[in-house]
């Protein structure tokens, strides 16, 4: 058994896992990652690692620990898990809701262009004489960028990478976020970078880069968030999570729980 599940891997979830661990207790509280990392920063509670096996996986996983609760707090980017949460809370009519924060917005002096997905930002750079581009999209999703061969590109992951990256011309750097506004601009400068292409992701994490950028006077391209799926319930906030657990009357200290 365990009462709250939190689909986890971004910092939203880390703090909304410490808050609920506080209100339900430890034990009460389950945070699931995918296991991309090698070495993920832990919240707290309670952790499980890999996937479930799609939408029925998830449901069977939900019946059989009789969750309470469900936030899905995966990043913005992160559409099968959540479609998968969407779908089988729904099966097992389990309380879901998700937890995806804010898109940034752009402020004075930010040079901002938006994208549909990475296939059209690397169009747009195939039309450009030779540039150097900081490729902030982690290590996946960089395959639209293979065919650029003029262009020197710049590439960060949180692991060191298993293979090269599909890129005729980069460099890697390996670092965890939150990354501080000086750190970037320094990486910025070191690496010479034109145009800084990233998901909007939204969060203080990953927003130094957008303020070095600004600072350096070059303009950075986004790349669209997916859809969500149709009719997910929404909140902004951990803060606004919080509250709409504290609704879940079934959900409480006094809970036993034990993982199955
Ligand atoms: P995704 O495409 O939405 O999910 C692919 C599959 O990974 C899911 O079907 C599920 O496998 C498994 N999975 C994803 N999140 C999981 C979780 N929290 N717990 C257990 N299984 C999970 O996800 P993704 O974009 O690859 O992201 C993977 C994880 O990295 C997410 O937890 C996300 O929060 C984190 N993350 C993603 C990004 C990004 O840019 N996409 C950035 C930072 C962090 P099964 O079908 O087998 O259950």
């Amino acid at each position: 058994m365990t009462a709250l599940l939190i689909l986890g891997g971004t910092a939203e979830a880390r703090d909304l896992a410490t808050c609920a661990v506080e209100r339900y207790g430890a034990a009460n509280v389950l945070t699931s990652l995918a296991g991309r990392t090698a070495a993920p920063l832990l919240p707290a509670g309670r952790v499980r690692i890999g996937g479930f096996g799609g939408a029925e996986g998830l449901a069977a996983f939900v019946a059989a620990n009789g969750v309470r609760g469900v936030v899905d707090a995966t990043h913005p980017f992160a559409r099968q898990i959540a479609a998968n949460a969407r779908a089988a809370c729904a099966a097992t009519k389990c309380p879901h809701i998700r937890l995806e924060r804010p898109p940034w917005q752009p402020g004075p002096g930010d040079d901002w262009r938006p994208f549909a997905d990475a296939a059209a930002a690397a169009e747009a750079l195939a039309q450009l004489s030779p540039t150097r581009v900081f490729l902030a999209l982690g290590s996946g999703g960089l395959a639209p960028f293979a065919p650029l061969t003029r262009h020197r590109f710049l590439v960060r992951v949180v692991d060191p990478a298993a293979g090269p990256p599909p890129l005729p011309n980069y460099a890697v750097v390996t670092a965890r976020p939150p990354f501080a506004i000086a750190a970037e601009a320094a990486l910025l400068a070191e690496h010479n970078i034109d145009i800084v292409v990233c998901k909007a992701s939204g969060g203080a994490g990953g927003a130094a880069k957008l303020a070095a950028a600004r600072a350096r006077g070059i303009p950075v391209w986004l790349i669209d968030r997916p859809p969500l799926p149709a009719g997910a319930a929404t909140v902004p906030t951990v803060a606004a999570a919080l509250a709409w657990l504290a609704g879940l009357t079934r959900i409480s200290p006094a809970d036993t729980v034990e993982l199955s």
